[in-house]
């Protein structure tokens, strides 16, 4: 690693973790976050969680598991350029889908509604709280106990009824103050994983076709470039090579961008950095280019009608399971059913949120099956 830049997080200028524990051997704090994320029963789940193609659909199309992988592989490249902590970024990319439901978005959406009268859903306040109370591995504490900057990159943003409740974590929200630099790039890279990933995922499944995408500017300037390296080039190949070159060119304006917001602004120290305006951004000539992207995704591949059709079944199953257990706690696993007995409703809804939050997709169509028996609702799932 780089010798750190004097804004990078580091552990001496760290807020700590809220239980104190001695040093790790031969490793860094944030190196232990990282490692106590990737041990995390949530982070296995990953794999058979929905990013926009459930699961069975093939083997191929990317999951919340592989995303989180590309988000920090991503992270680490741009901070390493910056100078920023590798280690930090990357535990904060791979945490930062932990709190997602089986089902894709929408999965959240549908257990939000279920939740309405009891304070919502939220999956990015949900990856906090896997980390911070539901992992359950260790004797002297509940959660992981991360850094406090680890926790503060994965709290993207916040609603106003969690502020107070987060303290030292949910002050930035009130005063309008910015993550780490570390937190806004992980921000960044997300979006730029998906904006790609998607857009190779949406071809493979024919949802999306090479002339569509040619009316984005982005992926048809880029294609162009390909073309003209490499004539007669076709098929997977090229489909890689143009989306390759649309992740460089994102990743390159990224980095360019944010070091001379970082040069401009002379912030000295990780608080300087949370005190001046958002640093990590893209240039002025790149951003209406990713916008167009994300809204032909958008109308073009989640709105598509085979994609809608999965998420009205999903929607189905969130909305049945959430139904059978607060009418019935029995069915609910012992564990499970420990939390929210004998407590107030909202209390006895978080810990049945919880419970199918944490599902995997075919977790959830499993139990659905035992719970209403083969139907239309999980049929074709
Ligand atoms: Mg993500």
């Amino acid at each position: 690693m780089k010798t750190p830049a004097p804004y990078a997080v580091t552990e001496s200028v760290s807020r700590g973790r809220q239980h104190a524990e001695p040093p790790p051997h031969e490793r860094g704090e944030f190196q232990r976050d990282r490692d106590r994320i990737i041990h995390s029963t949530a982070f296995r789940r990953l794999e058979y969680k929905t990013q926009v193609f459930i699961n069975h659909e093939g083997d191929h199309f990317r999951t919340r598991l592989t995303h989180s992988l590309e988000v920090a592989q991503l992270s680490r490249s741009i901070a390493r350029a910056l100078g920023l902590n590798e280690e930090l970024v990357e535990a904060i990319a791979l945490a930062h889908d932990l709190g997602h439901t089986p089902f894709g978005h929408s999965g959240q959406d549908e257990l939000n509604a279920c939740m309405e009268a009891f304070g919502g859903f939220e999956h990015n306040f949900q990856s906090l709280r896997i980390v911070d109370v539901l992992e359950e591995r260790y004797p002297a504490f509940d959660g992981l106990n991360l850094m406090f900057e680890t926790r503060e990159g994965i709290l993207k943003h916040c609603s106003p009824d969690n502020i107070h409740a987060l303290g030292e974590l949910g002050r930035r929200f009130i005063e309008g103050r910015q993550p780490s630099l570390e937190a806004q790039v992980v921000n960044l890279t997300d979006e730029m994983a998906y904006s790609n990933h998607d857009v190779d995922d949406g071809l493979r499944s024919e949802l999306l076709s090479l002339e569509q995408l040619d009316t984005v500017a982005i992926f048809a300037q880029c294609r162009r470039e390909a073309e003209a390296c490499w004539p007669g080039l076709a098929g997977r190949r090229l489909v890689h090579e143009t989306v390759r070159r649309m992740i460089n060119a994102l990743a390159l304006d990224l980095i360019t961008q944010a070091r001379a917001n970082i040069t401009q602004s002379g912030v000295e120290t990780p608080d300087d950095v949370r005190a001046a305006p958002a640093l990590a951004e893209y240039s002025g000539e790149m951003r209406p280019k990713l916008r167009e992207l994300k809204a032909f995704l958008f109308k073009n591949l989640y709105r598509h009608e085979r994609v809608l059709r999965m998420t009205n079944q999903a929607q189905r199953i969130i909305a049945d399971l959430f139904a059978a257990y607060m009418g019935d706690l029995d069915a609910l696993p012992p564990q499970h059913r420990a939390r929210a007995q004998s407590n107030p409703d909202d209390i006895k809804a978080r810990a049945i949120a919880d419970y199918i939050a944490g599902m995997t997709d075919r977790y959830a169509v499993k139990e659905h099956r035992r719970l209403y028996g083969k139907s239309e609702a999980n049929a074709a799932l």
